[in-house]
């Protein structure tokens, strides 16, 4: 009998956005986990899922299916996106909603039931830069991304977030975390949801999460390194 080889355990349990610790980063050239003197150069060098914050997008997307204001839309699709993070020993949770319409589609009212900090979620509603220029960091710096990006404009909610937080020009000593969870939302009169259903069910432990478009995966990367500018390397 040949030896079947055991079925390796799902290590990948923590969806991602925007690419591994072990890429070499856009922004500063250096892999995101080099460290230097055995301290990390990125206070993030990956941005990860968490079980909490897809709780949190969860209640969102029940209480806006509960939502009769909604139905006046109902061939809505947007993706919708919470962020928490802890950034010199201060906590912040911001949620997010896509589309470039002036009104989010998430309102306060829909963050009933959270039982993750509740009170404390804060809406990003960031414009999005016009091309790939000017853009910021989460630290609040300026940054401009590649110039080949597929879909550099698209107002998607993790952009929102990320350049919510930035907009905040935090003071930034230490990074313990930063997290982000994003989810579809699928009106029950949508036609043409194929398009955000692929983004659907990719991460190992819940098929709701939604991970990152393309553009996305492909702007992350810029918008968290948070490495001073004079370890930034020219290419
Ligand atoms: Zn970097
Ligand atoms: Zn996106």
């Amino acid at each position: 009998m040949p030896k079947t080889k055991p079925r390796k355990p799902d290590a990948d349990v923590n969806l991602r956005h925007g690419g591994h610790a072990t890429d070499t980063c856009p922004r500063c050239h250096h892999v995101r986990n080099k460290k230097d003197q055995g301290k990390l150069l990125h206070g993030i060098p990956e941005l990860t899922d968490s079980a909490k914050l897809r709780s949190v997008v969860g209640q969102i997307k029940d209480n806006l299916m509960q939502d009769k204001g909604l139905v006046g839309d109902p061939a809505a699709v947007f993706m919708m996106g919470v962020l928490e993070a802890r950034i010199s020993g201060r906590e912040y949770y911001l949620f997010a909603s896509s589309g470039r319409t002036a009104e989010p589609w998430i309102k306060p009212k829909h963050l009933d039931g959270i039982t993750y900090h509740p009170g404390k979620w804060t809406p990003a509603n960031p414009a999005i830069p016009a091309n790939n220029r000017g853009w910021l960091t989460v630290r609040g710096e300026k940054v401009d991304l590649g110039a080949d990006i597929q879909g550099v404009t698209r107002p998607c909610s993790a952009m929102k977030l990320l350049l919510g937080l930035g907009a905040m020009h935090l003071d930034w000593k230490s990074v313990d975390y930063l997290r982000m969870s994003e989810m579809v939302y699928v009106g029950p009169k949508a036609e043409d949801a194929k398009q955000m259903r692929v983004w659907h069910g990719r991460g190992a432990t819940n098929s709701w999460t939604a991970h990152s478009c393309d553009g996305c995966e492909a702007r992350i990367p810029y918008l968290i390194c948070d490495v001073p500018p004079h370890w930034i390397e020219n290419p």
